[in-house]
């Protein structure tokens, strides 16, 4: 057992609320389709984020290989999420945060670093085979500190340690069949690093390989293209954050994915503020693009089955885009009309 395993209402500390997370059922998506679907509320963690496992995972391992030490550093490159996981487990651990981050991120994400006491360090958003890429750069940063810092750094490595998909195996799947009852047909969410797709796939099909796996993710993504039709090859971008891999990442390697769904921004954002103005549900965009497609996998499973998605963020992380008027206007997106018009008394 992991902390992220901690079932109690008494919990030591702020690490053994990490997991554990409700599943909440999904009103409209589920009377649409005849499906239940049920969404993975992990804007419930500590760190509002399903990035808060892999970070609890990823730090817990290091310690074990007895690659970090007391007082040691934690490097990492993150979209963000990760690295608000990683500064609170390591301010609850002893340990010190510095985090690589591309300036294309939201400034909310950006102030929660900070405010947490991590180092922050923002990168130019440049792509992966550039030298500066924020997980290149991240790499050579913790080189750097480790050979410069008596008490050492470690580099997390999210995309290819995959300490981070174990998170995943041993916490979030053993959740979603404890919590079903073991009465799930479908799990399906988009891909960061692929860790909690991967790694709740595989903890899934271990006890019941008929689950079908899907991938959700941006329209134009180079993973929804590599399971569709067999090519790594980006034709799109999207204004969704912490999604839209470019390779096949140590932790997504093997996942058994049966399905995948691409979502343009438009229908994302739709459910998004769906779920708000009608189930009180507040998420980031990543989540939008999760529901959308588990609608998708809903009707092509048909009326009766239980499916499982990932609610990632909460949705006040992205006040300054996606609930951003301004924003929305400047990307040609349409803006929910109660951020658009001026306050009255509801009727
Ligand atoms: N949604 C958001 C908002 C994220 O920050 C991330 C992680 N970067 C994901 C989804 C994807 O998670 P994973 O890294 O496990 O694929």
């Amino acid at each position: 057992m992991t902390h992220a395993n901690d079932t109690s209402a008494l919990k030591s500390s702020v690490i053994a609320a990490i997991g554990n997370t409700p599943l909440i059922r999904l009103k409209r998506a589920s009377e649409e389709t005849g499906c239940e679907i049920y969404g993975k509320a992990e804007f419930m963690n500590p760190g509002q984020s399903v990035k808060d496992r892999a970070a609890l995972f990823i730090v817990e391992d290091a310690v074990k290989r007895g690659q970090l030490k007391p007082g040691g550093t934690i490097v990492e490159g993150t979209a963000g999420n990760t690295g608000i996981g990683i500064a609170l487990v390591a301010n609850a651990l002893g340990y010190k945060a510095v985090i690589v981050i591309p300036e294309t991120q939201s400034q909310e994400k950006k102030d929660a670093l900070r405010l947490l006491g991590a180092t922050l360090v923002e990168v130019p958003a440049v792509p992966y085979k550039n030298a500066n890429n924020y997980v290149k750069y991240s790499a050579r940063l913790a080189h750097k500190l480790a050979a410069e810092r008596p008490e050492g750094a470690v580099w997390a490595n999210q995309f290819d340690n995959i300490a981070n998909r174990r998170a995943h195996v041993e916490t979030t799947a053993e959740e979603i069949w404890r919590q079903t009852a073991g009465r799930v047909d479908g799990f399906i969410c988009s891909v960061g690093t692929g860790g909690t797709l991967a790694g709740t796939s595989l903890g899934l099909k271990a006890k019941r390989p008929g689950v079908v796996v899907a991938v959700a993710d941006p329209f134009g993504s180079a993973i929804y293209s590599h399971y569709a039709h067999g090519r790594l090859e980006a034709t799109g971008s999207s204004i969704t954050e912490g999604i839209g891999q470019g390779r096949i990442t140590a932790n997504l390697a093997g996942a058994g994915v049966d399905g995948a769904y691409q979502i343009p921004d438009e229908e994302a954002l739709d459910v998004v503020f769906r779920l708000l103005s009608e189930e009180g549900l507040c998420v980031g965009g990543s989540t939008g693009i999760n529901v959308a497609g588990a609608v998708r996998l809903a009707r092509d499973l048909g009326p009766g089955h239980t499916i499982v998605t990932i609610l990632c963020d909460y949705g006040t992380r992205y006040q300054s885009k996606l609930f951003n008027p301004e924003f929305l206007r400047g990307k040609g997106l349409p803006v929910p009309p109660w951020l658009d018009a001026p306050q009255t008394l509801p009727t």
